[in-house]
């Protein structure tokens, strides 16, 4: 399988540099030249383990890397789970759950990252070649990021953090990282001047080059790869518990998560509608309800991790959307550009009509229904999970499978407002506060940062 741009203006690359590029040159994001189907295949695929699945999905776009080191690959990633079904599926009152957080951070990204990390390892080592990461976290992808490459050879992590203001619980999964290969540095500043200073040095083509810059943002193809699985997974486990009509539920920020769901629709996976469940920063509700995609302020809510305005994997969807027209895609990436909108025709609002449904949470209505799911079913949802708990509990016409994209001790002060105690906290995240901590306080000075990493790197 060879890898295209959305934008069309670079050559096709092997799935391996399409890992290590992350980004096409030409500022498009990299999908797959075909869909490979797999719908004659789906009653064998139904009976197979999370990791047996894994391999037969994933290797269908991996041709450059041989059987045995994927499976290798793939066991690695999805042993670092406490669960051996990796993302089992449970029916709590009128919903299944589909829990994706049972990975080494408690929240989905473990998904994508474990298996990135592994991804690089094993390319870099193969290529005799070193990757230095840097990125800027307000709490979830940092740590899943951090848990993806600790200790791994020819890889650094160097990860900046607002100090003070991301939640203890993610302070301390991140700062708990005592691998040599592993730099928290918690900035004197807010979240945007943590990611502007990461910004600026990926723009210093000098340093970047010399330095062997990479990033673990949410556009790399690898990541969306591994998340497809857990829709065939749930789809699955789902119908075997009774479901007939399914419609996934997706907590969206990024549109990483759900774009996987559409692209296991592509492949021949039989869903129904997708449900795009937003919180109050709700451009993609906006797009699938009227077709305005225009971006606004970020507003702060109970559910950080979807508080978000530019969803960065929209384009791939753009992709199909305007029929596989990179030019199309290319004007249209423009226009948001220069207006900060892109308009839609009535045709391409029927297409996306026959795909997606959507609906956006509230505060109050992400605690109210928190708390009134606990009153019936004694389970405690986090608060993105529970913004799309409160679409299919308002949609109510189907078999909703919601996404669980965290664990709720993550995530515990709304929790305890909304049911008034706090959730249990498993083994993982009870012993972060007696491990020993590792973190570097900076100022907020980009000469600072790129410094601290020449030295460490
Ligand atoms: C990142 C994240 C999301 C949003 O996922 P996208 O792929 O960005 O749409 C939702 N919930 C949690 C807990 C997250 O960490």
């Amino acid at each position: 399988m060879m890898y295209i741009s959305t934008r069309g203006k670079t050559e096709k690359v092997s799935f391996k540099d399409a890992v290590m590029m992350g980004l096409a040159e030409d500022g498009g994001l990299l999908l797959p030249e075909s869909v490979p189907s797999v719908s004659d295949r789906l009653e064998e695929l139904s009976k197979l383990s999370y990791k047996e699945l894994a391999f037969e999905i994933i290797s269908l776009f991996t041709n450059d890397i041989p059987e045995n080191d994927l499976k290798m690959l793939i066991n690695k990633s999805y042993s670092a789970f406490e669960n051996d079904e990796v993302a089992p599926v449970v029916k709590k009152g009128d919903v299944y759950i589909q829990e994706l957080f049972h990975g080494p951070t408690f929240a989905f990204k473990d998904v994508a990252l474990q298996l990135l990390g592994n991804f690089f390892e094993y390319i870099l080592k193969e290529r005799s070649e070193q990757l230095n990461i840097i990125g800027a976290t307000s709490g979830d992808t940092g740590s899943a990021a951090i848990y993806g490459v600790r200790g791994k050879s020819n890889i650094n992590i160097f990860i900046l953090h607002p100090k003070g203001r991301v939640s203890a619980v993610q302070e301390m999964q991140m700062t708990s990282v005592t691998d040599a290969n592993v730099y928290n540095l918690a900035i004197e500043g807010t979240f945007d001047d943590a990611q502007d200073i990461v910004k600026a040095a990926f723009g210093d083509i000098s340093y970047k080059k010399k330095y062997k810059l990479g990033a673990v943002n949410s556009i790399n193809w690898a990541r969306v790869l591994a998340q497809i699985v857990y829709y065939f997974y749930g789809y699955f486990q789902a119908k075997k518990q009774g479901a007939e009509n399914v419609r996934f539920v997706v907590p969206t920020g990024n549109f990483g998560n759900i774009f996987a769901g559409y692209f296991a629709k592509q492949m021949g996976l039989p869903l129904d509608k997708i449900i795009l469940a937003t919180n109050e920063n709700n451009i993609l509700a906006r797009f699938i309800n009227n077709g305005d995609y225009s971006t606004k302020e970020v507003v702060q809510t109970y559910s950080p991790s979807m508080d978000i305005q530019i969803a960065s994997n929209f384009e791939r969807y753009l992709y199909f959307l305007c029929g596989k027209d990179s030019e199309k895609v290319a004007a249209k990436m423009n226009e948001l550009k220069t207006s900060g909108k892109i308009s839609f025709s009535d045709e391409d609002m029927e297409r996306v009509h026959a795909e997606f449904a959507t609906f956006s949470t509230s505060n109050e209505l992400t605690e109210s229904t928190i708390k009134s799911f606990y009153e019936k079913t004694d389970y405690i949802l986090d608060p993105h999970t529970a913004c799309g708990v409160a679409a299919a509990l308002k949609m109510a016409d189907a078999d909703y499978v919601c996404l669980s994209t965290a664990h709720p001790a993550k995530f515990p002060d709304v929790v305890i407002k909304a049911v008034g105690k706090a959730p249990d906290k498993p083994e993982g995240i009870a012993k972060l506060e007696k491990l020993e901590k590792k973190c570097i306080v900076i100022d907020n000075d980009l000469q600072k940062v790129k410094s601290f990493v020449a030295e460490n790197v």
